[in-house]
C-alpha cells in the first residue's frame, strides 16, 4: 500500500472519535495558515469580522493566519464537523492533519488526542514495515 493511502485510511479511521470524543479540538485551537483562496473557502463572508476582531491576519500578500481560538473556532466548523471536508480546495494542513509524510519520515502531531490515545497503532506498524521513521 502507498504511504499516502495508509495515511488517508488512518485519518478516516478516527472520524467518529474526532466528532464524538475529541469534538474537533484541532478546529478550535491553534493557528492555521491559509492562502487567500483557502481563506475565502473556509471563512467566506466572515473575513472582515474576523480581521476586525484580530482573529485573522494577512501576514504576506495573499497569505493569512487564522487564530482558531475565535469564539466558535474555525468558521467552517458546525456541530464539530467540517462543512467543507469534501472540498478539494480545503487547506492542505486540514487535509493532512494529524499525519504528515515527508521523505522517509511520518510525523504524528502531538496536538491530536487520537495520537495520545494510540488510535493509530496499526497504521504506525504499516508505515514501519515500509521503512518509514515515525516521529
Ligand atoms: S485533534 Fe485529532 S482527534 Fe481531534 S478532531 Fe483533530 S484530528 Fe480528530
Ligand atoms: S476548514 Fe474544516 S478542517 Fe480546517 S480548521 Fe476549518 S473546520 Fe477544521
Amino acid at each position: 500500500m502507498l504511504p499516502e493511502t495508509i495515511a488517508i485510511k488512518a485519518r478516516n479511521s478516527i472520524s467518529n472519535y474526532c466528532v464524538d470524543e475529541c469534538k474537533a479540538f484541532c478546529c478550535r485551537k491553534g493557528y492555521l495558515e491559509l492562502s487567500s483562496k483557502e481563506m475565502r473557502l473556509a471563512i467566506g463572508s466572515m473575513q472582515g469580522e474576523l480581521e476586525h476582531a484580530g482573529f485573522l491576519t494577512e501576514v504576506k500578500n495573499n497569505e493569512f493566519i487564522l487564530n482558531m481560538s475565535a469564539p466558535n473556532g474555525c468558521p467552517s466548523l458546525r456541530n464539530d464537523k467540517c462543512l467543507i471536508h469534501l472540498n478539494i480546495g480545503r487547506s492542505s494542513a486540514c487535509k493532512k492533519f494529524p499525519i504528515f509524510i515527508s521523505n522517509n519520515i511520518v510525523r504524528f502531531s502531538a496536538r491530536c488526542p487520537a495520537v495520545g490515545a494510540n488510535k493509530f497503532y496499526s497504521y504506525i506498524s504499516k508505515f514501519k514495515k515500509l521503512g518509514f521513521i515515525i516521529e
